[in-house]
């Protein structure tokens, strides 16, 4: 198994950001270090090795560890972005935030039946993993698994997303 102690004592708490009362999970401190990224990224990976042709991650942090996943894994990338930023035809889903509305999209050309690796940072609600979920099934995607760094377990979002494979929980 793969030792993730260091990697999870670099995952930094910080009070009141972005907006008081938030306790913010900061993982830079694990990306900017070499031997506890790969012990995620190896980690993410282990449990859907062979299983996912294209690794689809979540702007914008998402994108950081799909990269990495990518390259180790040896599939493609799929971004799944914020409205409006895609230059060709793309699906949407639009979803509840605690204020208001957000809207995930993906460009429209992923092959029927593409086995997708969802990827993200954190786990919170459960909202934006379940609206990938639905825009990679609206696609033709199938996606195998769901992996993120940290689920932060009080806000519920597993019984949101279902199956999820957390590296660390809150
Ligand atoms: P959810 O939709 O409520 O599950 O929120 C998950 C999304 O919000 C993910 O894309 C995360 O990047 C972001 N997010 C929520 N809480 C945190 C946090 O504490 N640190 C970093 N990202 C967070």
């Amino acid at each position: 198994t793969i030792d993730l102690t260091r990697a999870e004592s670099l995952i930094r708490t910080i009070p009141d950001y972005p907006e008081p009362g938030v306790l913010f999970r900061d993982i830079t401190p694990l990306l900017a270090d070499a031997a506890a990224l790969r012990s995620c990224i190896d980690a993410i990976i282990e449990p859907f090795a062979g299983e996912f042709d294209v690794v689809a991650g979540i702007e914008a942090r998402g994108f950081l560890l799909a990269g990495a996943v990518a390259i180790a894994a040896e599939v493609g990338l799929v971004p799944i972005r914020k409205a409006g930023k895609l230059p060709r035809p793309a699906a949407s889903v639009s979803y509840a935030l605690e204020y208001g509305e957000a809207t995930i999209e993906a460009h429209d050309d992923i092959a029927e039946g593409t086995r997708v690796l969802l990827v993200d940072d954190v786990l919170a609600t459960g909202g934006t993993l379940q609206a990938a979920h639905d825009l990679m099934a609206t696609l033709g995607g199938v996606v195998v698994g769901t992996s993120v760094l940290m689920e932060l377990d009080a806000l519920g979002g597993r019984e949101v997303v279902g199956d999820v494979h957390t590296l660390f929980h809150a």
